[in-house]
């Protein structure tokens, strides 16, 4: 059987990837999204096992020395990590995949998958991410600052992708992240 194709959708915090992943997975059919495991507290509008499985240092640690995680990383004082045995039972049954993880863990997943489709989802400009990371008021400034200097450096890694999304206005950049998905499918690639 033909294994399912691997999507990593990934940039800067703030660039609105959530919300595309979110309206990907509303307009596009036959594609699971990868939940990772995060110590990150959980936000109140995030549900254990829909955005994330929130778990603590100590079983996230338990978990990377078991060799659990496809890959994982520390972001912004967090860890998160992808869960290897999700990602290979669903591409093994033929089924394509869409992981949203930062910089490093792409950089570290396509070194395992080297097939899997790079996709950078990023902004005009920094000041543009930081009006949003101050109207999402999910983080304290302290650690929009995290993010900020973090995303600096993301933003300079978009030459390494295969795609780029610039989502300065959204239903565009929706549209466009869509044709992308389709357009491999509809290439049997
Ligand atoms: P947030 O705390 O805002 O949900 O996510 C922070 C960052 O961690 C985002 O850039 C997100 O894409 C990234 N992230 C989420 N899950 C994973 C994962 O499993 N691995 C890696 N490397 N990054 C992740």
């Amino acid at each position: 059987m033909k294994r399912g194709r691997l999507f990593i959708l990934s940039g800067p915090a703030g660039a609105g990837k959530g919300t595309l992943r979110k309206r990907l997975f509303r307009e596009v059919e036959d594609l699971e999204y990868s939940v990772s495991c995060t110590t990150r507290e959980r936000r109140s509008d995030e549900a254990e096992g829909r955005e994330y499985h929130y778990v603590s240092r100590d079983e996230f640690e338990s978990m990377a020395g078991r060799g659990e995680f496809l890959e994982w990383a520390e972001v912004h004082g967090n860890c998160y990590g992808t869960k290897k045995s999700e990602v290979e039972r669903v591409l093994n049954e033929g089924r394509d995949m869409a992981l949203e993880i930062d910089v490093k863990g792409c950089r570290r997943v396509k070194d395992i998958v080297p097939e899997a489709i790079r996709i950078f989802i990023t902004v005009q400009s920094l000041d543009e991410l930081e009006d949003r990371l101050m109207e999402r008021g999910t983080e304290t400034p302290e650690q929009i600052c995290v993010r900020l200097r973090n995303a600096a450096m993301e933003m300079k890694q978009s030459a390494e992708y295969d795609h780029v999304i610039m989502n300065d206005d959204v239903e565009q950049a929706s549209r466009e992240l869509v044709e992308i998905i389709k357009s491999y499918r509809n290439a049997g690639r």
